[in-house]
């Protein structure tokens, strides 16, 4: 599937990244882009693609996250499939399964793309009967016969990975509903990795990975250990965004440190992820043509991050610490004496500050058992902050949820 995509010419992507102007796509890097691209227009410009594990694909190094309106904005898909982001990635809960109705609509209208697109899906159901039933929907849903990468969807524990999903897996993919199986993790990932790594049934994970996450020892061995044994590694909340909301000077300094070279800082965080090889690729929310194409721009663009660039990143990552959950829920929820989801609370909180999109974390919020929310201001916190390797205030933000996500 290398870069098998509908092509566009490198006039035409200039064309458009001249419509949109420097507020997304720097010149300089539209600039590095057309330096980047082939000299013929009839050769076509294209993100790059990478293999994926030891599946035999390679898969576009930039992936499309389907958790906006995709009836809506058909045109983020076309447009995506020009530029070879052939990565769809979507899962039976998003936008109440409108966006897996979206893309069954695109497809409805565009039956070749099908087989330029390297569908991803995910569902967490209770069992396998449950899987087999979300399964056949999401087919149904998306007009196809077949799932290309399928997700047990944001497991928190290697131990969910059973016996019992490893023979359901292995059914669906010999009547041919499945090409590869594995899960998605936005707690515990290292532990997931690492276990994942050992099971020796595993295609592909899409793991939270970004420049804060990759700064410790135990990632690195964690994406080590899963490139060692095949599996394909798709990185996903890139940007590392924070619970809190901050408009610090050391985040103005970043962006300005970067808009001197000609990255916005998006696009950096998006280049220090692709800057590990063992990362197949980044699934990023683009649920409009600018945040697309300036994603699009940073792919194609070949210049790396500096040394000290890097260190920037790593500088500011540790800087502001306090101000980003890494996932590690076995830590902080283990020391409540009452069930609290903590990760996920925080993972809402992100959404609200940080995405800006206060109605999905509403959403998600409302889901928790009503009991539960309700206590959020009631539980001390005080020995998960003791563990809390990021020093995040813990009992002040599940107020602050309690209170903004209600
Ligand atoms: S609050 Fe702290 S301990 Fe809990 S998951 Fe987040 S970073 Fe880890």
């Amino acid at each position: 599937m290398a870069n098998d995509g509908v092509r566009c010419s490198r006039r035409q992507f200039l064309r458009a990244a001249g419509i949109l102007g420097a507020g997304s796509l720097l010149p300089a890097v539209a600039e590095r882009v057309a330096h980047a691209a082939p000299k013929s227009d009839k050769e076509g410009l294209l993100v790059p693609t990478r293999a994926f594990g030891k599946t035999g694909v390679a898969v576009s190094t930039l992936g499309v996250g389907g958790m906006f309106d995709v009836p809506s904005n058909q045109i983020i898909l076309h447009q995506a499939l020009q530029w070879g982001v052939t990565y769809w990635d979507t899962a039976t809960s998003y936008e109440g399964g409108n966006s897996e109705k979206g893309i069954g609509a695109f497809f409805t209208k565009n039956p070749d793309a099908r087989k330029k697109v390297f569908l991803v899906t995910k569902a967490n159901p209770n069992d396998p009967d449950g899987m087999t039933r979300l399964l056949n929907r999401s087919l149904e849903r998306m007009n196809t016969t077949y799932i290309d990468l399928y997700f047990l969807h944001g497991i928190s524990s290697i131990r969910e990975m059973s016996d019992e999903m490893k023979t359901w897996a292995e059914k669906m993919k010999a009547v041919g509903k499945l090409r590869f199986f594995g899960f998605s993790a936005h707690s515990n990932m290292e532990e997931c990795l690492l276990g994942a790594a050992k099971l020796g049934w595993i295609d592909g994970i899409m793991m939270a990975y970004n420049y804060r996450l990759m700064q410790s020892d135990k990632m690195r061995q964690a994406v080590d250990a899963c490139a060692a044994a095949g599996i394909g590694l798709t990185a996903m909340k890139t940007q590392g965004g924070g619970q809190v909301r901050t408009e610090s000077e050391a985040e103005i300094k970043l962006a300005g440190r970067f808009l001197q070279k000609g990255f916005t800082d998006r696009q950096a965080k998006l280049k220090a992820v692709w800057e590990n090889p063992k990362i197949a690729s980044i699934c990023s929310q683009m649920p409009n043509i600018t945040i697309l194409m300036a994603n699009v721009a940073a792919a194609m663009d070949r210049t790396s991050l500096s040394a000290e660039e890097r260190a920037l990143l790593q500088r500011y990552a540790l800087d502001t610490a306090s101000g980003y959950c890494a996932g590690c829920t076995r830590l902080c929820q283990t020391a409540l004496s009452t069930p609290v989801p903590v990760g996920d609370v925080m993972r809402y909180l992100m959404y609200y500050h940080d995405y800006g999109d206060r109605d999905r974390a509403r959403a998600l919020f409302a889901e928790l058992p009503t009991e539960m929310r309700s206590r959020l201001d009631r539980v001390d916190y005080s020995p998960a902050e003791e563990r809390c390797p990021q020093r995040i205030a813990i009992g002040r933000l599940m107020r602050e949820a309690g209170r903004v996500l209600a």
